[in-house]
């Protein structure tokens, strides 16, 4: 069983630096045992512009067999075994999803203390499996892997035997994915995908499969449009394991249009959805809110860092006074969706000259977000790890410096009025983080204090009298700008910032 994950580089950006983030040297051939046998990884190539590491898993069929006693899925062993007995060794299967957990389990967490940067990114990775056993054929690949954002899904069919092209193409394809994905991301979806594409595990599937689904599905499983056959598949047609886990990814999905798509959240969590009248999407409410805000400040220029898939982007792009808008986001696939909404490609040329979208990480700082009237960080704090917060909050208040910032992020002690939300979980699977309104002031006041910048709050949503707003808004305004400084002050000032 063989799988290969290869990246390219430059000189700046060496692609060898896959190894950090597979923690694997490429200097170094190694090899782990495995309950089913051996997983040597090694690289075949390794130089700045190109790097390709290998998993190769050696099973040791005397262990499965005797492992595999009484674990074949719906309790017919023999069945199961005697696949295994021939195809095992071989087809990429479950063994190889296990093995590729085990070995590479920092990588499919996300975890580089080296380069956490590069983990956090997207890369140009190109993955290949050679023989991948895909019940469902070319087809089911391609509806697996094309809405994960790869540029190239490639399945060929592998002829049973090439010296007798007549008796047809065998259940294996020949795998190769091409796209721009962080790497953790890309390991999850193999972890998940190449059992289910097998549609046989090697062992029982116990409850705590479950939660493995979820944890190896956030951010991608959700609103995936196979998802009941991926979970079906997944839990081995178990039928009560693939409803809980429907269930939970459900309000996965829920919560992920509150952040992302706000057009399809409408009545699922918005505690109105019972009046008669159509209610406003929190999300919605959150763009008026921070519009409003831009304007009060008199901003032109405007920077949208985190911008997700572009939706503020496209309602400021609506009023002629933001002449200058800029949309920042870690993830291509993101901005690849807001390129799209925008239609960038068939603006006219005056509206196309006054959007720009970029990637960027923004605890990284940057000398091209310097000189905006505001930068709006909307539900974007909580995307990141405690620690980089601090990385942050330098690069736009330290750095970057706007005369207004709009931060808005959840309000965790609303989450209780939230029906749909089960008791201690966040609304987002990849928040990493949610305040209460004393924690966030607490911060915000801070970092006010710490970059001269005066501080107010204002809710967003229905202010319950008990436990606040959905969404909690700060407005910061840099000391030496006052809201009713002029559009020629600012620009003057912008101008020798
Ligand atoms: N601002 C949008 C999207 C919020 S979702 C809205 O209000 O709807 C959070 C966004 O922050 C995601 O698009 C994510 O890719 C982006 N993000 C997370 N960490 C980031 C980082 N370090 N640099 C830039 N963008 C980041």
């Amino acid at each position: 069983m063989f799988l290969t994950i290869g990246t390219t580089g430059t000189p700046e950006r060496p692609a060898t630096d896959l190894g950090f983030l597979l923690h694997k040297h490429p200097d170094k051939a190694q090899v782990f045992s495995t309950s089913h046998g051996s997983a040597h990884v090694f690289y075949p190539e390794a130089s700045a512009e190109r790097c390709t590491a290998a998993l190769l898993l050696e099973v040791d069929p005397v262990a499965l067999v005797r492992r595999g006693k009484g674990k074949g899925r719906g309790g017919a062993p023999d069945a199961a075994l005697a696949q295994y007995v021939n195809d095992r060794p071989y087809a990429a299967s479950s063994l190889l999803s296990v093995a590729l957990a085990a070995v590479f389990k920092s990588a499919l967490g996300g975890v580089c203390r080296a380069l956490p940067e590069r983990a956090g990114s997207p890369l140009p990775l190109r993955i290949e499996v050679p023989a991948l056993p895909a019940r469902g054929g070319a087809e089911l690949v391609h509806k697996l892997f094309a809405p994960l954002g790869w540029e190239r899904v490639d399945a060929t069919a592998v002829p049973l035997d090439e010296e007798f092209p007549a008796w047809g193409d065998s259940r294996y394809v020949r795998l190769v994915l091409e796209g721009e994905l962080r790497l953790a991301d890309a390991l999850r979806q193999l972890y998940v995908l190449l059992p289910v594409l097998d549609d046989a595990k090697h062992y029982w599937v116990a409850p705590d499969e479950v939660d493995k689904l979820l944890r190896a599905g956030e951010g991608w499983l959700a609103d995936h449009p196979e998802r009941p056959l991926i979970t079906r598949r997944y839990l081995s047609h178990r039928w009560g394991l693939t409803r809980r886990a429907d269930q939970a990814l459900e309000l996965v999905r829920l919560a992920e249009a509150d952040d992302l798509d706000v057009d399809s959240l409408d009545n699922a969590v918005d505690e109105s959805a019972d009046t008669e009248e159509k209610p406003v999407p929190l999300a919605a409410q959150r763009r008026a809110a921070i519009l409003d805000a831009l304007r009060g400040a008199g901003a032109s220029r405007v920077l949208d860092l985190g911008c997700g898939q572009g939706q503020l982007v496209q309602e400021l792009l609506k009023d002629v006074r933001f002449t200058e808008i800029v949309g920042v986001d870690v993830s291509m696939r993101a901005l690849t969706i807001a390129s799209r909404r925008l239609k960038l490609d068939r603006m006219g040329e005056r509206q196309a000259g006054r959007v720009t979208l970029r990637q960027g990480s923004l605890t990284y700082t940057d000398k091209r977000l310097t000189g905006y009237d505001a930068a709006v960080l909307s539900e974007v704090i909580e995307h990141l790890d405690l620690d980089r917060l601090p990385a942050l909050e330098y690069a736009v208040f330290g750095a970057a410096r706007p005369g207004t910032v709009l931060v808005t992020t959840p309000n965790v002690e609303y989450n209780v009025r939230w029906e749909t939300l089960p008791a201690g979980h966040v609304r987002h699977g990849d928040h990493r983080f949610e305040w209460t309104r004393a924690e966030f002031r607490d911060w915000a006041g801070q970092v006010a204090e710490r970059h001269g910048y005066t501080v107010r709050y204002a809710p967003v949503g229905p202010d319950d009298p008990e436990v606040g707003p959905p969404t909690q808004l700060a407005v910061f305004t840099r000391a030496d700008t006052t809201p009713t400084t002029t559009k020629t002050e600012k620009k003057k000032e912008a101008e020798a910032a």
